[in-house]
């Protein structure tokens, strides 16, 4: 095996260095159930208030303040969505519904609970004051309002708040379109027969939801096999219609691992190498016409803590989210972690809360073969490289999965 002329890379050089060639992507207008959980593109000015019009906060009688400690006369009802046709004359009221418009003339409303009434008249107490109990127009926003900004992550209020204001389509990033293919010679698509030797190619499910929950719209190429030629067709045919490659296996140094010199002769590889544990043969390229690839490794835990570290905020950048990475929060370790010689180790832990803290156990064997050391994990930590081991007891930052519940 030939040593890998890759310079190693800290893991952290090598995101920002992937973020760097990384380009949001254009722009197109979808309608709103197209838009859950896209970018928005554009800021959104409102073109009308909101309320359009004055409208009751309640059931009750709408009438004029200066006609108060009256009995009045009922000049009809106002409810949501069925006005009240006339001017509401002086010295008369009208029943009046939550969100129904607020007559001409009345500049209050008073609720049923408060008033004595009949049929025909309605007798209200002393003292009302104007503008009780309705919504005045635009209380909530005015035509002109910018009210989202480019860069919004459109979830239920921003979708709903769009759709307030009548716009029926919106102006969002384009997500990116992701070839993804597993690479090498012992794979069997799942539900196979296994031959001695074989496996399953698992990464090609465990990277498809992993590509799925950070946006990106996948094709399944084909499992390519370990043969220059093939896996060169397999990947020119695919780039034409893709913003993005991954692929996994295939990147570290053996004589069989074909995906390295093959971006080389795509295009640029920028990172061969880097400092991490696991995935150090993660290797990224800029291929032509602004297209990107990953080489993720060939293990199922390397390849998705690749694509946690690495893949997952470029393909945000490109959705134009503002916020590429998970969260880090400090973690306490329960366990002594010791450290991998000149990598930084990205340890799968389970957490729990003790007051405020987080406190991070491991989940076993970290293998980068063994992908029950992330089911189930809340986070990945961080070991320093170094020869001290970070004792029990000891803080370090991590990427937060997801965090325990209670
Ligand atoms: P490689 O990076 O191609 O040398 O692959 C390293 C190891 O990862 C292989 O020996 C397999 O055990 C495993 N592996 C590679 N590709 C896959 C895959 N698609 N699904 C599951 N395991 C894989
Ligand atoms: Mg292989």
């Amino acid at each position: 095996m030939q040593p890998s002329t890759y310079p190693l890379i800290d893991p952290d050089q090598a995101l920002a260095l992937v973020l760097q060639q990384v380009v949001v992507l254009g722009v197109e207008e979808l309608p709103l159930a197209a838009c859950p959980n896209r970018v928005l593109a554009q800021d959104l000015i409102a073109e009308q208030d909101l309320p359009a019009f004055p409208s009751s906060a309640v059931d009750g009688y709408a009438l004029r303040a200066a006609d108060s400690g009256r009995r009045l006369p009922l000049a009809g009802e106002s409810a949501a969505g069925r006005p009240l046709a006339v001017t509401l004359a002086p010295g008369s009221a009208a029943r009046i519904l939550t969100g129904g418009l607020l007559p001409e003339g009345a500049d209050t409303v008073i609720m049923l609970e408060e008033v004595r009434a009949g049929a025909d008249w309605v007798e209200v107490p002393a003292g009302l004051q104007p503008g009780a109990n309705y919504h005045r127009r635009a209380a909530d926003l005015a035509a002109g309002t910018r009210v989202l900004s480019r860069g919004d992550v459109l979830g239920s209020a921003e979708l709903g708040l769009a759709a307030a204001l009548n716009r029926p389509s919106l102006p969002v990033h384009r997500r990116p379109q992701v070839a993804l293919m597993s690479t090498g010679d012992e794979l069997v698509q799942v539900g196979g027969r296994l031959e001695p030797g074989q496996i399953i190619d698992s990464n090609r499910w465990a990277l498809l939801a992993a590509l799925a929950e950070a946006g990106a719209e996948v094709s399944l190429l084909p499992a390519a096999p370990d043969n220059p030629a093939q896996l060169r067709k397999l990947v020119v045919e695919a780039l034409s219609e893709h913003d993005v490659l991954v692929t996994s296996g295939g990147v570290s140094v053996g004589s069989h691992d074909l995906v390295k010199p093959l971006l080389e002769s795509l295009g640029k590889v920028h990172i061969g190498r880097v400092k991490l544990k696991p995935g150090k043969p993660f290797t990224f390229a800029t291929l032509s016409q602004g297209r990107v690839a990953f080489g993720l490794p060939g293990f199922p835990v390397s390849s998705l803590v690749t694509f946690e570290v690495f893949v997952r905020p470029a393909l945000r950048r490109m959705q134009g989210f503002r916020e590429l990475q998970r969260p880090r929060l400090p973690v306490r370790l329960d366990f002594d972690a010791k450290p991998a010689a000149g990598r930084t180790e990205y340890h799968r832990v389970s957490l729990h809360r003790q007051g405020d803290e987080l406190i991070g156990q491991t989940t076993g064997s970290q293998s980068s073969s063994r992908l029950l050391s992330l089911v189930g994990a809340h986070a990945l930590v961080r070991i320093p490289p170094g020869d001290e081991p970070v004792r029990r007891g000891g803080q370090v930052e991590a990427l937060i999965l997801k965090l325990p519940a209670g």
